[in-house]
C-alpha cells in the first residue's frame, strides 16, 4: 500500500467531526488494506509503533523536525522557524514548504507503507551519541519522497500531535461493520478491554473472524481495563441494592496497580496504572515482594498501592504515595515512602482466565495464591480488609472501621454469580462509598482541560481559568461542565503551561462540543479532580445536553480544584455525562426541590 493512501483517509477523518461519518470512512478503508498492515495502520492512527501500553514512543521535539524541514524544503533555518510561530504545527509548516521542493525532484519515489513504519522504527529506536542527528536525517529522508498531506502525518506522528478524531468507540463500530455483525460489536469490545490492544483486535478480526476474536483472552503482560464502581449516596441503599447481603473492603486510598506477574526463565513483572503506564520502576519494592510470594508461575492481580508510616504502621493519605511516581532518584523515594499492595482482585493465574468467574471465587483463589512473608522487614503483600455484612448495623460498623483504619469509605461487592470481573466498565456490583459522601455533593468530579483562558491582575501573562469537560461515551465526545478558575496555588499555576502544551490545539478539538469559547483550545488529555457546591442547569455548558431541559446542558456551580492531578486517569476514565446527571438528580432528590438556573459560569 502506498502511504498517500492512508494519509488521505487520515485527512478525510480530521476534516468531519460526525462519529458516523468516521465510522463509515474507516469501515470503507479496513476493507481495502492487508490484515498483516491493518494492525500498524491502528496504532499509527493515534501516532504509535505500538499498544497503548508499551512505553516507547516517538517523540521527536519540534525543533529537531524543523531542522529536518529545513533540510530537505532548502528553506533556511529562520525562514522554517517563522512558518512554525505562525502555524503552531510542524505538520503544516512541512505540508507548506517541503511539497515545493518535491516538485522540483527528480529524484524521489513515492511513499510505502512499509517503508514509513522502518523509516518510523529507526527513529523510536535511535539511541546513543548522535541518535538527534540520526533521528533528523531518517525523518528528512522520508519527507523527500512524501507528498503534501503525507508529510504532515509523518511530521504529526513523529511529534506526538496525530490526532484524528477517531476514539477507540469509532475504530470498533468501524471494525464490526467491515468484518462482523453490529450483534458481535460487543465480543469485539470486550476483546479490546481484556487486551488494550486495538491493533490486535482489528487483524484478529481482518484475519480470522469473530471466531478467532472470541479465542483472545486474558494475557499476562498486555493491561486488562480496570473494572469500576458506581455509587450510592447512603450505607442503607447500597444493602438495598444488593439485596441484603454482599461483601464489603476497605476503600483505600492510594494508586490502584496492576500487576503481571510471570516467574522463571524469561520472567517479568509489570505494574500498570489504570492509565496504562508502566509503574514497575516506581514500586520496584512491590514488584519484588509479588513475584517472591506468588505460588505458582503466573498471575494477574489487582490492588491498591498505599504509603504508610513504618513507625506506626498506620496509612498514609494519597499525597504520600505519590511521591514515589518520579523518574529520577527511585531509590532515595523507595527508601523515603514505604508502601505496601493491599490486593482485592485475581484475573489470570497459571492458564485459568478469572475475569469471567464470580467474585468470591475470585477472591478465595486470590487468598490462596500467595505464600507467607517470611523475614523481619514488614510485609509488602497484604490483602484488603473485608467482611461478609447482612445488615444495616454491621455496614455502618465496617464503614467506621475503615475510616478509622484511614481509609476513604468502602467498596461493596457484589456476591452474586453475575458478579465477574467486568473489564472497562462501571457498574452497580461493585458500589463505593466514601466518607466524604456526607458534604455537599456526593463525590468530587474528574474533569478534562479542553480550554484556558488567559488570567487577568495577578495573574496577568498566564492561564487565569481553565474550561473543563466531562465525557459522553455514547458521543465518544466531551461536553464542557464550568469553567475553574479556583484552588489553584501559585506552584500549580506556574507548572499548568508546561503540563498543558502538548495538548495545545490551533482550532476546537472535534472531540469537544462546546459554547464558551476559550482563548486556547486542548486537545483532552490533562484530567484535574474538582469539587463543586452543586449542579444547575446550564444555558452555555453542554454536558448531558437536553437531558433535564431542551437547549441546556448541566454545569457545576463554584468549582474548586482539590489540588489533586488525575495522572492515573485518561480524559476518557474522567467523570461521565452519565454521572454528571446522575449527580444532578441525588442533588434534586435530596433537596427536594430544583436547584435554580444558571450561575454555572464561575
Ligand atoms: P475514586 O476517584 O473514588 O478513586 P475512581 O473513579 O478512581 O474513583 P472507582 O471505581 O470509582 O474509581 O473507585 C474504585 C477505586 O478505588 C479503584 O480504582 C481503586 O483504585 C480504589 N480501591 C481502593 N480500595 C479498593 C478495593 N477494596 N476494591 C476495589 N478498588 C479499590
Amino acid at each position: 500500500m502506498q502511504f498517500e493512501k492512508l494519509a488521505t483517509m487520515f485527512d478525510r477523518l480530521e476534516s468531519t467531526s460526525s462519529r458516523l461519518e468516521m465510522t463509515d470512512i474507516l469501515a470503507e478503508f479496513f476493507k481495502t488494506v492487508e490484515p498483516g498492515e491493518l494492525r500498524q495502520i491502528i496504532y499509527l492512527s493515534v501516532g504509535r509503533l505500538h499498544p497503548e501500553f508499551y512505553p516507547q514512543e516517538l517523540g521527536m521535539a519540534d525543533k529537531l523536525v524543523l531542522r529536518a524541514i529545513s533540510s530537505v524544503s532548502g528553506r533556511s533555518q529562520k525562514d522554517v522557524d517563522e512558518l512554525w510561530i505562525k502555524l503552531g504545527d510542524p505538520g503544516e509548516v512541512a505540508e507548506q514548504l517541503v511539497v515545493k521542493k518535491k516538485q522540483m525532484t527528480l529524484f524521489s519515489e513515492p511513499l510505502t507503507f512499509k517503508s514509513v513504519v522502518e523509516g518510523l522504527t529507526s527513529i523510536e529506536t535511535s539511541v546513543g551519541k548522535d541518535s538527534q542527528d540520526k533521528k533528523m536525517k531518517l525523518l528528512a529522508r522520508m519527507m523527500h519522497d512524501a507528498g503534501p498531506v503525507e508529510a504532515r502525518y509523518i511530521c504529526r506522528i513523529v511529534t506526538g500531535r496525530m490526532r484524528v478524531g477517531a476514539g477507540a468507540m469509532t475504530i470498533m463500530d468501524a471494525l464490526a461493520i467491515a468484518f462482523a455483525t453490529k450483534e458481535e460489536r460487543p465480543d469485539i469490545e470486550r476483546a479490546f478491554n481484556i487486551t488494550c490492544d486495538m491493533g490486535l483486535v482489528a487483524e484478529t478480526v481482518a484475519s480470522g473472524g469473530m471466531a478467532a476474536v472470541r479465542k483472545i483472552g486474558v494475557t499476562v503482560g498486555s493491561p486488562v481495563k480496570v473494572m469500576l464502581a458506581e455509587r450510592l449516596r447512603s450505607l442503607p441503599d447500597i444493602m438495598d441494592r444488593m439485596e441484603g447481603k454482599c461483601a464489603f473492603e476497605y476503600k483505600y486510598d492510594g494508586m490502584r496497580v496492576q500487576a503481571h506477574i510471570r516467574k522463571g526463565p524469561g520472567g517479568f513483572v509489570k505494574l500498570y496504572s489504570r492509565r496504562l503506564e508502566d509503574l514497575t520502576s516506581n514500586f520496584p519494592d512491590i514488584a519484588e515482594a509479588l513475584s517472591r510470594q506468588l505460588k505458582g508461575k503466573e498471575a494477574i492481580i489487582e490492588g491498591e498501592c498505599v504509603a504508610f508510616d513504618p513507625a506506626t504502621g498506620n496509612l498514609l493519605p494519597f499525597q504520600n504515595v505519590t511521591h514515589r511516581r518520579k523518574k529520577h532518584g527511585m531509590a532515595q523515594a523507595v527508601a523515603d515512602v514505604p508502601v505496601k499492595i493491599f490486593m482485592f482482585d485475581l484475573l489470570y493465574h497459571d492458564g485459568v482466565d478469572y475475569t469471567l468467574r464470580p467474585y468470591s471465587m475470585r477472591r478465595a483463589k486470590l487468598e490462596m495464591s500467595f505464600e507467607e512473608h517470611r523475614g523481619l522487614e514488614p510485609d509488602k503483600v497484604g490483602y484488603t480488609t473485608r467482611a461478609i455484612i447482612s445488615s444495616e448495623e454491621d455496614a455502618q460498623t465496617f464503614f467506621d472501621q475503615a475510616v478509622a483504619a484511614k481509609c476513604e469509605g468502602i467498596m461493596a461487592k457484589s456476591l452474586e454469580d453475575v458478579s465477574v470481573y467486568r473489564a472497562g466498565s462501571r457498574g452497580f456490583l461493585w458500589i463505593k462509598y466514601k466518607k466524604d459522601y456526607t458534604q455537599a455533593l456526593v463525590d468530587t468530579f474528574d474533569l478534562a482541560v479542553v480550554g484556558a483562558f488567559y488570567g487577568m491582575g495577578k495573574r496577568a501573562g498566564m492561564y487565569g481559568a481553565l474550561l473543563m469537560a466531562a465525557y459522553d461515551p455514547d458521543t465518544g465526545k466531551f461536553g464542557t461542565a464550568c469553567k475553574l478558575g479556583t484552588g489553584f496555588d501559585d506552584a500549580f499555576l506556574a507548572a499548568l503551561p508546561g503540563m498543558l502544551d502538548k495538548y495545545k490545539s490551533e482550532k476546537k478539538p472535534s472531540s469537544v462540543e462546546a459554547e464558551m469559547v476559550p482563548d486556547v483550545w486542548f486537545v483532552p488529555g490533562v484530567v484535574l479532580e474538582v469539587t463543586a457546591a452543586d449542579i444547575s442547569i446550564s444555558p452555555i455548558h453542554t454536558i448531558a445536553y437536553g437531558t433535564v431541559k431542551e437547549d441546556s446542558g448541566l454545569g457545576l456551580r463554584f468549582p474548586r480544584f482539590t489540588g489533586r492531578v488525575r495522572d492515573d486517569k485518561t480524559p476518557e476514565q474522567a467523570t461521565t455525562a452519565a454521572e454528571v446527571l446522575e449527580f444532578y438528580q441525588l442533588q434534586e432528590e435530596r433537596d427536594g426541590e430544583s436547584p435554580s438556573e444558571g450561575g454555572s459560569e464561575e
